[in-house]
C-alpha cells in the first residue's frame, strides 16, 4: 500500500531528472517504443532484421521494460541477454561472437546497456518495493555492494572485503563489478562526465553506466583483434544502434519503470573501400519528448 509520501507519476519523473542532474527522462517502455520508431522511419531497421541485445543486470525487476514494448514485436521474446550482475557485459568476446552469428541476413542490431538503480515512490534512491514484499530493498544490490566496498576508507584491492568476496568462490562476476566500479572511480574523465549528479550512489551509478559503454563498445564491439570467432569487429559488417542509459526501478504496481538516457548512437560500417565504423549521435532530448504517451519529464 502506498503512503502519503508517495509521488505521483510525474513527480517521480521529475525527482529522476532532479537526482541525475537534471537530464531528460521518459518511462522505459515509452521511451524504447520512441526510439524504435526513430530507428524504424528514419534510418531503415527492420523489426523482423533485427537482432536485439541487452546488457543489463538480471534483476527481475528490469525485465518490465522489455515485456511491455509492444511496438517492438522482436523483442519481447528474443533477446540475447549479454549482461551479468550490474549489467556488465558478462558475456564477453565469446558471447559477442555467438550473438553476431544470430544476426538475421541483412540485418542490423539494437543494444539496449545500462545500470539499475531503484527509487521507491516516497523518493528513496537505491531502494525498490518489490513483488510480494512489504519493505524496500536495495537495487542494484551488486553496484551498491560495489560501492560500499570501494567506498570504505583506504580502500585496497588487498582488502578483507575484498579478498573475501573472491576467496568465497562463484563469486566472479561480483569481483568484475568491483573492479569495473574501480576503474571508473579511478578515472577523472568519467567523474567529470557526471559530477553534477550529487546524490552518492546516483553518482555512482552514473560513473558505472560509462564504465558498462567502455567495456561494451570499445574493449568488446569496436576493438577488432580479438573477436570470436570472426575477427573483424561486428560494426564493420553491420548497422548498429546503441540506446544507453540508467533504467531506474519504480516500486512493484507503481507506473513504468524509469529510464534516464545518457547515449542514443547509431553505428555506420565502412563502405567497400575500408575506413571506420561511423558515430552518429541521435539526439536523446528528442528521443525523450518523443517518447508519449504518458508522462515525460524535460529537465
Ligand atoms: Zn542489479
Amino acid at each position: 500500500m502506498g503512503s502519503n509520501n508517495d509521488m505521483s507519476e510525474h513527480e517521480l519523473l521529475k525527482k529522476t531528472s532532479e537526482v541525475f542532474g537534471n537530464r531528460p527522462v521518459a518511462t522505459g517502455p515509452n521511451l524504447l517504443n520512441s526510439a524504435w520508431k526513430i530507428l524504424e522511419k528514419e534510418h531503415g531497421f527492420e523489426s523482423e532484421k533485427t537482432l536485439f541485445i541487452q546488457s543489463t543486470c538480471p534483476d527481475e525487476v528490469n525485465r518490465t521494460m522489455g515485456k511491455s514494448v509492444g511496438n517492438f514485436p522482436f523483442m519481447n521474446d528474443d533477446i540475447f541477454h549479454f549482461g551479468g550482475l550490474a549489467g556488465i557485459p558478462q558475456s564477453g568476446r565469446v558471447g559477442l561472437g555467438a550473438c553476431c552469428s544470430h544476426i538475421p541476413e541483412g540485418g542490423r542490431v539494437v543494444v539496449l546497456f545500462g545500470p539499475h538503480i531503484g527509487m521507491t515512490s516516497d523518493g528513496t534512491v537505491a531502494k525498490v518495493k518489490r513483488r510480494g514484499i512489504s519493505t524496500p530493498s536495495t537495487s542494484c544490490g551488486a553496484a551498491v555492494g560495489a560501492c560500499n566496498i570501494l567506498c570504505g576508507a583506504n580502500f585496497d584491492i588487498n582488502d578483507d572485503s575484498v579478498q573475501g568476496v573472491a576467496k568465497a568462490g562463484m563469486n566472479e562476476q561480483m569481483m568484475s563489478v568491483i573492479n569495473t566500479c574501480k576503474r571508473c572511480s579511478d578515472n577523472e574523465d568519467v567523474k567529470k562526465k557526471v559530477s553534477d549528479i550529487e546524490d552518492k550512489l546516483a553518482n555512482f551509478t552514473a560513473q558505472l553506466y560509462h564504465g558498462i559503454e567502455s567495456t561494451l563498445e570499445q574493449d568488446l564491439i569496436l576493438n577488432s583483434d580479438n573477436n570470436v570467432p570472426d575477427k573483424a569487429s561486428p560494426a564493420c559488417k553491420v548497422p548498429f544502434a546503441f540506446i544507453g542509459g540508467i533504467q531506474v526501478n519504480t516500486d512493484h504496481g507503481v507506473m513504468d519503470d524509469i529510464f534516464v538516457p545518457m547515449q542514443f548512437e547509431l553505428w555506420t560500417p565502412p563502405d567497400s573501400e575500408g575506413g571506420e565504423v561511423t558515430r552518429k549521435s541521435l539526439d536523446v532530448e528528442k528521443l525523450c519528448a518523443s517518447a508519449g504517451p504518458g508522462p515525460v519529464f524535460r529537465g
